[in-house]
């Protein structure tokens, strides 16, 4: 969007955020599908969508996200069998989030448009949070459906997290690519200025430990990693001491996945805040004796709810924990 053509609708910028809204329902249609069918190993491609109950497909103004639910009041046209509220619950959560990611990419944190921060400044500005928006879009995709399919089915599909973890070093080393030199710059010894290199040379500006792509894209392999370790240990820790599972692999590939897209700040954030919230439904469960010390917590589905959480609030939370530190 060039900045000329955006001052002019600044007016209403709501606009684009329909527009997030209604892809997002789009895509929350898709990711029914994605949820119905991948953990049952089942194609999401054919066959065409169809009733559970009675088989019969699903004509084209049927499947019209929400309203459809709504004008059938929840029950197939053919058999009158029943529609999980599911549907468009996850359909709205889409889009919602891919809403919000608008929003995070035309206001700035204080809600002024970033366009109008000033020519060129507001355009590079712009640039960056888009592309994080659209990272932070597609994360929420794959978090709202990876939390519906453990808490359904206990499974978390590698379709989802591997693919995801694929996704996100991706479009990291996409952002690596276009940033700007000198951004992001690991400089040591800030003091002394050794000047190894030749007159003129970026590289020669002070101490540069690593660049910023080069500290980008290793601060994310590092991130994986570590994310990944985390939960490793905790399910060894756990084996050997009560010897059985308590923690699928899935867990480990779905925080992986977070630190993928996230970084590792932002990880341990969102392991924080699942942990925190499994936590306190397991005592909830246990206080009202639905549960007991056996039983199983769908902690993905807890992870990814602190994935968007911290994908949402993660950079202020730690701007503001930092802060707290000095
Ligand atoms: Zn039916």
């Amino acid at each position: 969007m060039l900045a000329g053509t955006y001052t002019a609708s600044v007016t209403s910028p709501h606009l684009y955020e329909l527009l997030g809204f209604v892809l997002g329902l789009l895509c929350g249609s898709f990711l029914n599908v994605c949820i119905s069918r991948l953990p049952a190993h089942k194609s999401i491609v054919k066959p065409r969508s169809h009733c559970m109950a009675c088989g019969h497909a699903i004509r084209w103004y049927d499947n019209v996200p929400v309203l459809s639910w709504l004008v059938l009041r929840g029950r197939c046209r053919d058999c009158k069998a029943r529609i999980s509220w599911r549907y468009p619950a996850v359909e709205l959560a889409v889009g919602f989030w891919f809403a919000l990611c608008v929003h995070k990419a035309i206001y700035t944190m204080d809600n002024v448009p970033v366009l109008a921060v000033g020519h060129g400044i507001g355009e590079i500005l712009f640039y960056c949070e888009a592309f994080v928006a659209l990272m932070i879009a597609i994360l929420g995709f794959l978090l709202i459906g990876l939390m519906v399919m453990d808490w359904q089915t206990q499974r978390l599909p590698d379709a989802f997290t591997l693919t995801g973890i694929g996704i996100g070093f991706f479009l990291t080393c996409v952002q690596a690519f276009f940033l700007a030199p000198g951004v992001g710059d690991i400089v040591l010894n800030t003091t002394h200025q050794l000047r190894l290199s030749s007159p003129g040379s970026f590289a020669s500006q002070g101490n540069v430990f690593l660049t910023g792509p080069e500290a980008l894209i290793l601060g994310r392999i590092a991130a994986i990693a570590g994310a990944a370790l985390i939960l490793l240990v905790v399910r060894w820790g756990y084996k050997a001491l009560r010897k059985r599972d308590g923690m699928g692999l899935g867990d480990v590939k779905l925080l992986a996945m977070i630190a993928a897209f996230l970084g590792f700040g932002e990880t341990l954030l969102a392991l924080f805040a699942g942990v925190i919230a499994a936590s306190v439904y397991g005592i909830v469960l246990l206080a009202r004796r639905r549960a007991s010390g056996a039983s199983k917590l769908p902690l993905g589905s807890f992870l990814a709810a602190g994935g968007l959480f911290s994908a949402l609030l993660g950079p202020q939370i730690l701007a503001w924990y930092m802060g707290l530190l000095q």
